[in-house]
């Protein structure tokens, strides 16, 4: 037992760039470009045209989209600090894409080596989780959630009002450190 205050963070939008991975292949499916700008206050595949709405909501399930995606900046020094500090551990709804769970595994293996495996939970519904802080980009994901939520900055989020928005890596460290 530790009398560190524990956190749990996100992977998808939180240390992990999935929304390049979506640019990526929309790009390579149908010579389009999807910015940033585009996906503010809904998912992806609501922000594409009709027709491309399927194929863009099948990303997710297709072999390989969690693979070698760019890190959000800072992250791996800020969070490396905060082990120091927190008891720390990765929280990834990862259950809602079976296909995700050896790419994400060896991605944090890869990038976040100072974070040991035991402390991964890949699950469902994070209200199981048992934490002081949660860093979510998913607003749902507070729900039912005993900690303080901290809700990381992304396009989708934008219109979400009820939780503290924290913007970077940097202004997680300034909170938490
Ligand atoms: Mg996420």
């Amino acid at each position: 037992m530790t009398n560190k205050k524990r956190l749990a963070v996100d992977m998808d939008e939180v240390i992990a760039d999935s929304i390049a991975r979506f640019q990526e292949w929309y790009g390579r499916d149908f010579q389009l470009e999807l910015s940033r700008e585009s996906l503010r206050g809904r998912p992806a595949a609501d922000a594409v045209a009709p027709e491309h709405q399927a194929a863009l909501r099948e990303y997710p399930n297709a072999e390989g989209f969690f693979r070698d995606l760019p890190i959000i900046a800072d992250s791996q020094e800020v969070l490396f600090e905060l082990s120091k500090k927190y008891e720390l551990f990765i929280a990834t709804a990862a259950m809602e894409f079976p296909n995700s769970f050896v790419d994400k595994y060896n991605w944090l293996q890869q990038h976040f080596p100072f974070i040991h495996w035991r402390n991964f939970v890949f699950c469902g519904d994070k209200s199981i989780l048992n934490a002081d802080f949660l860093i979510d980009d998913n607003a749902y994901n507070f729900d039912g959630f005993h900690g303080e939520g901290l809700l990381f900055d992304a396009p989708h989020n934008a219109h979400e009002t009820r939780y503290r928005r924290v913007h970077s890596w940097r202004e997680v460290g300034e909170i938490l450190l």
